[in-house]
């Protein structure tokens, strides 16, 4: 079960990243149509096709273009989130290096929704490649005169840290602060870059808006589950037979995703756990991987959508070591504004690695529970409830596995 390819369907055209190449698969006709509606008949339409962010929070993109102040005086601004980093998550890259002009298209789109002057696009450092194709491709929509006129597309690199991808934490970075979330409200839509009214799109979501212009929202949301329209590209890594970017309908289920596309499970070939959504996903066993892969889906089996890269492990990967591996890095990338987060990053970390070492403490297990659960909810960001689903799912879920490395 794959679907029509939407987001994907340029990828294996030779020169796909030209605009010769995306014009000669209808690219740019969504723009045509667009320049037609009004704003708000674009957010309409946005809004019944149900799309959802596909960066990591899910958010309604129709519902939240729509926060955006009709009568602000001054300058507008569309911020696209292309610092993809979440642990697992391999899916902008794609659509920066091999259809930039779909990120472009859609851009403009969203501009004349949100009545959008300019355009930032803030991508990871370490996306070199798909950098250059993206500074290419502004370069011909300028040079075609689809960009430039009213609506003017920056495009700022990010130098690596993974908290840039937080909204609040990116916009101060693009302002050329530290890269420190705020906290909300206000909202970005409110008062966002520059203190102006600001939408922070991710790549993968603007790239479905001009589908949605051409063929209506009632289509697209027909594509996916009851509250989330459309297809994604999910990132599957691990322990699969074949790993990389597979598109589907938000209403596959994990098991078709890992055993019909990805080729089912390699290691030992029993499947012991999944993280359906990027390393911030809170994991699954393997007995519950009969869920649909979309917002609400993964919600009601205890676990997120988020970014949607799925990391598969078979019985012989350690769930403790797993659990090391994601504690160092949340440890790592913490900003340290609060001090839950600061603190109790760093703390699992050891205790994790001490566990792994077989220095652990018999008490361990309960004070990582026990400062998870205190902490979440209280910091500025989602960063460390993004940490802590982790450290919880991991130990609640595969807790033998833990006890067996501590001494008795
Ligand atoms: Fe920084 Fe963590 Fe606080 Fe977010 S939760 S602002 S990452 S310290």
């Amino acid at each position: 079960m794959s679907g029509e390819r939407l987001l994907t369907r340029n990828f294996d055209r030779p020169d796909s990243h030209t605009l010769r190449a995306y014009r000669e698969t209808g690219g740019y006709t969504a723009w045509a149509k667009a320049q037609e509606m009004t704003p708000e008949a674009i957010i309409e339409e946005v809004k019944r096709s149900n799309l959802r962010g596909l960066g990591g929070a899910g958010f309604p993109t129709g519902v939240k273009w729509s926060f955006v102040p009709r009568d602000h005086p001054g300058p507008i601004y569309l911020v696209v989130n292309a610092d993809e980093g979440e642990p697992g998550t391999f899916k902008d890259r794609y659509l920066l290096e091999r259809d930039p002009h779909a990120v472009i298209e859609g851009m403009l789109i969203a501009a004349r929704a949100i009545r959008a002057s300019t355009g930032f696009v803030y991508i990871r450092g370490e996306y070199v490649e798909p950098w250059r194709r993206f500074q290419a491709a502004v370069a011909e929509a300028s040079a075609a005169g689809l960009l430039g006129r009213g609506f003017e597309v920056i495009v700022h690199r990010g130098a690596g840290a993974y908290i840039c991808g937080e909204e609040t934490g990116l916009i101060s970075s693009l302002e050329g602060k530290k890269g420190w979330p705020k906290l909300k409200p206000p909202f970005p839509a409110v008062r966002g870059a520059f203190g102006m009214p600001t939408v922070v799109n991710n790549v993968e979501t603007l790239c479905h808006v001009p589908h949605i212009i051409n063929r209506g929202g009632a289509w697209f949301a027909a594509l996916g589950t009851r509250t989330q329209g459309g297809t994604r590209i999910y990132s599957v890594s691990g322990r699969v037979r074949r790993p990389g970017i597979y598109e589907a309908p938000v209403s596959i289920t994990l098991r078709q995703l890992i055993y019909d596309l990805a080729g089912g499970v390699t290691g030992n070939g029993r499947l012991k756990a999944v993280v359906p959504g990027g390393a911030s996903a809170p994991i699954l066993r393997a007995d519950e991987i009969d869920v649909t892969m979309d917002v609400d889906g993964l919600k009601a089996a205890g676990s997120m959508a988020g970014s949607a890269g799925v990391i598969v492990m078979d019985e012989t990967v350690s769930i403790p070591e797993a659990l090391m591996v994601v504690a160092r890095f949340y440890a790592h990338e913490s900003c340290g504004q609060c001090t839950p987060c600061r603190e109790t990053t760093g703390w699992v970390y050891k205790i994790v690695r001490r566990i792994v070492e077989g220095r652990g403490r018999k008490e361990d297990l309960d004070t990582i529970l026990d400062v998870a659960r205190r902490g979440a909810g209280t910091t500025i960001c989602a960063f460390f409830d993004g940490a802590v689903g982790p450290y919880i799912s991991y130990i609640e879920k595969f807790r033998d596995e833990f006890e067996a490395l501590i001494p008795r």
